[in-house]
Protein backbone atom coordinates (compact mmCIF):
# COMPACT_ATOMS: atom_id res chain seq x y z
CA UNK A 1 0.00 0.00 0.00
CA UNK A 2 1.49 3.81 -1.46
CA UNK A 3 1.69 5.41 1.80
CA UNK A 4 3.84 8.60 1.97
CA UNK A 5 1.08 10.97 2.06
CA UNK A 6 1.68 14.21 3.74
CA UNK A 7 -0.67 14.34 6.95
CA UNK A 8 -1.33 17.34 9.43
CA UNK A 9 -4.57 18.39 11.02
CA UNK A 10 -8.37 17.68 10.81
CA UNK A 11 -9.74 21.64 11.34
CA UNK A 12 -13.06 20.23 12.07
CA UNK A 13 -12.04 17.38 14.66
CA UNK A 14 -8.03 17.86 15.35
CA UNK A 15 -7.51 14.19 14.06
CA UNK A 16 -5.19 13.27 11.46
CA UNK A 17 -6.00 14.02 8.11
CA UNK A 18 -4.40 13.84 4.51
CA UNK A 19 -2.73 17.12 3.61
CA UNK A 20 -4.27 17.62 0.67
CA UNK A 21 -8.00 16.49 1.77
CA UNK A 22 -9.60 19.62 3.27
CA UNK A 23 -11.46 17.62 5.99
CA UNK A 24 -10.55 13.74 7.76
CA UNK A 25 -12.74 11.06 6.61
CA UNK A 26 -15.07 10.80 9.05
CA UNK A 27 -15.85 14.91 9.17
CA UNK A 28 -16.14 14.35 5.41
CA UNK A 29 -18.63 11.60 5.63
CA UNK A 30 -20.22 13.43 8.30
CA UNK A 31 -21.21 16.64 6.33
CA UNK A 32 -21.90 14.49 3.52
CA UNK A 33 -24.67 12.61 5.32
CA UNK A 34 -25.81 15.99 7.04
CA UNK A 35 -26.88 17.58 3.78
CA UNK A 36 -31.04 16.84 4.50
CA UNK A 37 -30.30 19.04 7.57
CA UNK A 38 -28.20 22.02 6.13
CA UNK A 39 -31.58 21.88 4.01
CA UNK A 40 -34.61 21.65 6.24
CA UNK A 41 -32.61 24.11 8.84
CA UNK A 42 -34.03 27.15 6.21
CA UNK A 43 -37.13 25.96 6.31
CA UNK A 44 -40.30 27.57 8.23
CA UNK A 45 -43.01 24.77 8.30
CA UNK A 46 -46.51 26.75 7.79
CA UNK A 47 -49.93 24.51 8.02
CA UNK A 48 -50.03 24.63 4.54
CA UNK A 49 -46.90 25.69 2.36
CA UNK A 50 -42.99 25.18 3.92
CA UNK A 51 -41.51 28.20 3.52
CA UNK A 52 -37.85 28.15 2.09
CA UNK A 53 -35.97 31.15 4.14
CA UNK A 54 -32.82 30.88 2.54
CA UNK A 55 -31.28 32.34 -1.03
CA UNK A 56 -33.89 32.98 -3.45
CA UNK A 57 -34.26 33.68 -7.22
CA UNK A 58 -36.08 37.30 -8.43
CA UNK A 59 -39.09 35.26 -9.28
CA UNK A 60 -39.33 33.81 -5.70
CA UNK A 61 -38.21 29.94 -6.28
CA UNK A 62 -35.35 29.06 -3.07
CA UNK A 63 -31.97 27.82 -4.31
CA UNK A 64 -29.88 25.58 -2.31
CA UNK A 65 -26.16 24.87 -2.23
CA UNK A 66 -26.18 21.48 -2.52
CA UNK A 67 -23.35 18.72 -3.43
CA UNK A 68 -23.44 19.04 -7.00
CA UNK A 69 -23.75 22.68 -6.84
CA UNK A 70 -26.64 25.36 -6.58
CA UNK A 71 -30.28 23.59 -7.24
CA UNK A 72 -33.94 24.65 -6.42
CA UNK A 73 -35.29 24.40 -3.20
CA UNK A 74 -38.09 22.87 -4.47
CA UNK A 75 -36.96 20.23 -6.54
CA UNK A 76 -33.98 19.30 -4.00
CA UNK A 77 -37.17 18.68 -1.55
CA UNK A 78 -38.83 16.53 -4.12
CA UNK A 79 -35.83 14.31 -4.73
CA UNK A 80 -34.97 13.98 -1.06
CA UNK A 81 -38.47 12.85 -0.90
CA UNK A 82 -38.59 10.95 -3.72
CA UNK A 83 -35.53 10.39 -5.90
CA UNK A 84 -33.78 11.38 -8.86
CA UNK A 85 -35.99 14.00 -11.20
CA UNK A 86 -36.44 11.63 -14.80
CA UNK A 87 -34.73 13.69 -17.28
CA UNK A 88 -36.69 16.37 -18.72
CA UNK A 89 -39.44 16.72 -16.13
CA UNK A 90 -40.07 19.58 -13.78
CA UNK A 91 -41.16 19.81 -9.87
CA UNK A 92 -43.99 22.16 -9.92
CA UNK A 93 -46.36 23.58 -7.54
CA UNK A 94 -49.72 22.51 -6.47
CA UNK A 95 -49.42 25.71 -4.58
CA UNK A 96 -48.02 28.05 -6.92
CA UNK A 97 -46.08 29.37 -4.07
CA UNK A 98 -42.59 29.76 -5.43
CA UNK A 99 -40.85 29.23 -2.17
CA UNK A 100 -42.79 26.27 -1.01
CA UNK A 101 -41.04 22.97 -0.87
CA UNK A 102 -43.44 20.85 1.32
CA UNK A 103 -42.42 17.47 -0.28
CA UNK A 104 -44.28 15.54 2.49
CA UNK A 105 -47.39 13.11 1.54
CA UNK A 106 -49.77 15.64 1.23
CA UNK A 107 -47.06 17.38 -0.39
CA UNK A 108 -47.52 20.69 -2.99
CA UNK A 109 -44.63 19.69 -4.95
CA UNK A 110 -45.30 16.94 -8.20
CA UNK A 111 -43.43 15.59 -10.94
CA UNK A 112 -44.47 17.48 -14.70
CA UNK A 113 -43.32 17.87 -18.28
CA UNK A 114 -41.92 21.01 -19.38
CA UNK A 115 -45.51 21.52 -21.33
CA UNK A 116 -46.99 21.42 -17.92
CA UNK A 117 -45.23 24.36 -16.60
CA UNK A 118 -42.64 26.05 -18.62
CA UNK A 119 -41.76 29.06 -16.05
CA UNK A 120 -40.21 26.49 -13.83
CA UNK A 121 -37.99 24.51 -16.24
CA UNK A 122 -37.16 28.43 -17.53
CA UNK A 123 -36.19 28.91 -13.87
CA UNK A 124 -34.05 25.59 -14.06
CA UNK A 125 -32.27 25.96 -16.94
CA UNK A 126 -31.57 29.44 -15.61
CA UNK A 127 -29.83 27.87 -12.86
CA UNK A 128 -27.78 25.82 -14.96
CA UNK A 129 -28.64 22.88 -12.86
CA UNK A 130 -29.30 20.20 -15.80
CA UNK A 131 -30.78 16.89 -14.76
CA UNK A 132 -27.21 15.21 -13.38
CA UNK A 133 -28.88 14.18 -9.55
CA UNK A 134 -28.93 11.01 -11.05
CA UNK A 135 -28.74 8.41 -8.22
CA UNK A 136 -27.81 11.01 -5.72
CA UNK A 137 -29.40 11.78 -2.33
CA UNK A 138 -32.17 9.10 -3.18
CA UNK A 139 -33.71 8.21 0.21
CA UNK A 140 -31.86 4.57 0.06
CA UNK A 141 -28.93 5.58 -1.30
CA UNK A 142 -25.72 5.12 0.56
CA UNK A 143 -23.53 7.24 -1.45
CA UNK A 144 -23.56 10.62 -3.04
CA UNK A 145 -21.98 12.39 -5.70
CA UNK A 146 -19.69 14.05 -3.35
CA UNK A 147 -18.57 10.77 -1.71
CA UNK A 148 -18.58 9.07 -5.39
CA UNK A 149 -15.20 11.85 -6.60
CA UNK A 150 -13.56 11.22 -2.82
CA UNK A 151 -13.70 7.65 -3.56
CA UNK A 152 -12.46 7.88 -6.94
CA UNK A 153 -9.53 10.13 -5.96
CA UNK A 154 -9.03 8.24 -2.81
CA UNK A 155 -8.35 5.35 -5.14
CA UNK A 156 -6.59 6.69 -7.85
CA UNK A 157 -3.79 8.00 -5.11
CA UNK A 158 -3.52 3.89 -4.05
CA UNK A 159 -5.97 3.87 -0.90
CA UNK A 160 -7.03 0.24 -0.55
CA UNK A 161 -10.93 -0.30 -1.58
CA UNK A 162 -11.23 -2.01 1.57
CA UNK A 163 -9.70 0.62 3.89
CA UNK A 164 -12.29 3.25 2.01
CA UNK A 165 -14.94 0.78 2.09
CA UNK A 166 -14.61 -0.10 6.15
CA UNK A 167 -13.84 3.82 6.55
CA UNK A 168 -17.84 4.80 4.42
CA UNK A 169 -19.16 1.85 6.36
CA UNK A 170 -19.81 0.12 3.04
CA UNK A 171 -19.63 -3.34 1.32
CA UNK A 172 -16.41 -3.31 -0.80
CA UNK A 173 -18.42 -4.34 -3.64
CA UNK A 174 -19.80 -1.28 -3.48
CA UNK A 175 -16.52 0.60 -4.19
CA UNK A 176 -15.68 -1.70 -6.42
CA UNK A 177 -18.50 -0.42 -8.68
CA UNK A 178 -17.62 3.06 -8.14
CA UNK A 179 -14.38 3.01 -8.46
CA UNK A 180 -14.41 0.94 -12.15
CA UNK A 181 -17.44 2.94 -12.77
CA UNK A 182 -19.71 0.30 -13.09
CA UNK A 183 -22.26 2.42 -10.83
CA UNK A 184 -22.67 6.57 -11.01
CA UNK A 185 -21.16 6.13 -14.01
CA UNK A 186 -23.03 10.15 -14.67
CA UNK A 187 -20.31 11.28 -12.22
CA UNK A 188 -16.96 12.12 -13.20
ZN1 LIG B 1 -12.21 15.54 11.29
ZN1 LIG C 1 -47.06 25.13 -0.88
Amino acid sequence: MNNNWDYDQCPLCGSSKRASSSRCWSCYKAWCNDIPGKFWEKVQKTDSCWLWLGAKSKTGYGSFGGPDGTILAHRFAWILANGPVPDGMCILHRCDNPPCVRNDSNGHLFLGSQQDNVSDCIEKNRHSTPPRLKGDLHPHAVLNATLVRLIRAEAATGVRRTDIARMLGVDKTTINRVVNRQTWTHII
